[in-house]
């Protein structure tokens, strides 16, 4: 797909953890352009570069460093807004811009489990996305996408659900903290120590996954059946979650066929070939000690999930570890995927 003119955006949370690396994905993008920045009051009035904490390695793009931040409310002129709020604002802000006629595209949890709203990864269930025709907000619509510990596991759980089906699954994490927004986890709490505990991430863990494997009949989406148990911690990495997954399948498979189905996997955004879509979603390695957050969470520009240590499982079938860049294929990249994918559909038109 060739675009004439560039589709406006804009992003809502714009100074966060995940609103910087909105900024940083989509300057550039051959199919969007950054026209407006909101944040909350607080930031509201004042230019984009006088008010960020700016924390990525890159600079702040003259152009976007320059724009007044505006308050999240109708009115801004784009046609896509990108959600990266605080789920205590995200809600209602979502509502008030769908109904106001935009396309909401958002990282929050607030309307994830709407019956309505597809919680959406397009290499995994992009048939999903004909739901929003069912949605009654008026003139626009909301799409979500999964919690970022979730869309790891999810692309790489697509693969095994299709070809051998899922029993059972048990998943501990260690998650980045950029995974906790800005400026997140004191130093004094991360550093030299891991915290078993974040709020809210084992339900949304033992959730997602399932209305995200679930089938859609054309009516309504039917949660996958099987049983997670996930157990979520905070390690003092920077960006990337690692997983230790064990999984019982439904049927049996050898561990060859087993890395056979991951590797050669692809879905909708590689047949349309999107900008943002890695060429291929799960690489395997074989090394002993991969895969590793600070090594491969950039690959394929942090869109690509790495799978690694597949073996035996005295508990379950097998078990192997699942690695994904949380803020990339975890939030920003994974939400500007799927308007990638609505706008190759047509619902941008
Ligand atoms: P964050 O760093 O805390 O940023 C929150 C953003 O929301 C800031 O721009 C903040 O603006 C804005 N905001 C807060 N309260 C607001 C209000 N009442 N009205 C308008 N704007 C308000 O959080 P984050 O880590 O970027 O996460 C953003 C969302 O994405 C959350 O819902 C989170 O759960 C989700 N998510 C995060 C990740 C991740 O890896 N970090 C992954 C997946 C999903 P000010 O600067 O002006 O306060």
């Amino acid at each position: 797909m060739t675009v004439d003119k560039k589709i406006p955006v804009g992003i809502l949370g714009a100074t966060g953890s995940v609103g910087q690396k909105f900024v940083e994905l989509l300057t550039d993008h051959p199919w969007f352009e950054i026209t407006e920045l909101a944040a909350s009051e607080k930031s509201a009035g004042r230019k984009y570069d006088d008010v960020v904490n700016w924390f990525l390695p890159s600079r702040i793009p003259a152009s976007i460093g320059a724009l007044s931040v505006k308050e999240c409310r109708p009115g801004l002129n784009c046609k896509i807004v990108f959600s990266a709020l605080d789920a205590n604002a995200a809600g209602e802000i979502e509502t008030e811009f769908a109904n106001a006629g935009y396309v909401v595209v958002s990282n929050a949890k607030n309307h994830r489990y709407d019956k309505d709203v597809p919680l959406l990864i397009p290499d995994v269930n992009p048939d999903h996305l004909d739901i929003i025709k069912q949605q009654k907000f008026s003139g626009g619509m909301i799409i979500t996408n999964p919690n970022c510990s979730t869309t790891g596991l999810a692309v790489a759980l697509k693969p095994l659900h299709d070809a051998f089906g899922i029993e059972a699954l048990n998943v501990v994490t260690m998650q980045a903290l950029s995974g906790a927004g800005y400026p997140g986890v004191s130093s004094l709490d991360a550093m030299d120590n891991v915290i078993p505990f974040i709020k809210g991430e084992e339900e949304k863990m033992e959730l997602e996954p399932l209305k995200i494997l679930g089938a859609f009949n054309g009516t309504e989406i039917i949660n996958a059946d099987f049983k997670i148990s996930a157990s979520c911690n905070r390690v003092s990495v920077i960006d990337g979650h690692l997983e230790s997954v064990s999984i019982k399948l439904k049927n049996p498979a050898t561990e060859s066929e087993i890395i056979d189905v991951l590797i050669n996997y692809k879905s909708e955004p590689q047949r349309l070939k999107l900008p943002s879509a890695p060429l291929q979603p799960v690489h395997y390695f074989y090394e002993d000690d991969m895969p590793q957050p600070r090594l491969l969470r950039n690959l394929e520009s942090g869109m690509a999930v790495s799978v690694g240590r597949l073996r035996k499982c005295n508990l379950f079938d097998y078990k192997f570890s699942v690695l994904s860049h949380n803020t990339i294929r975890g939030a920003a990249g994974g939400a500007i995927l799927n308007a990638e994918l609505l706008a190759a559909k047509g619902y941008l038109d």
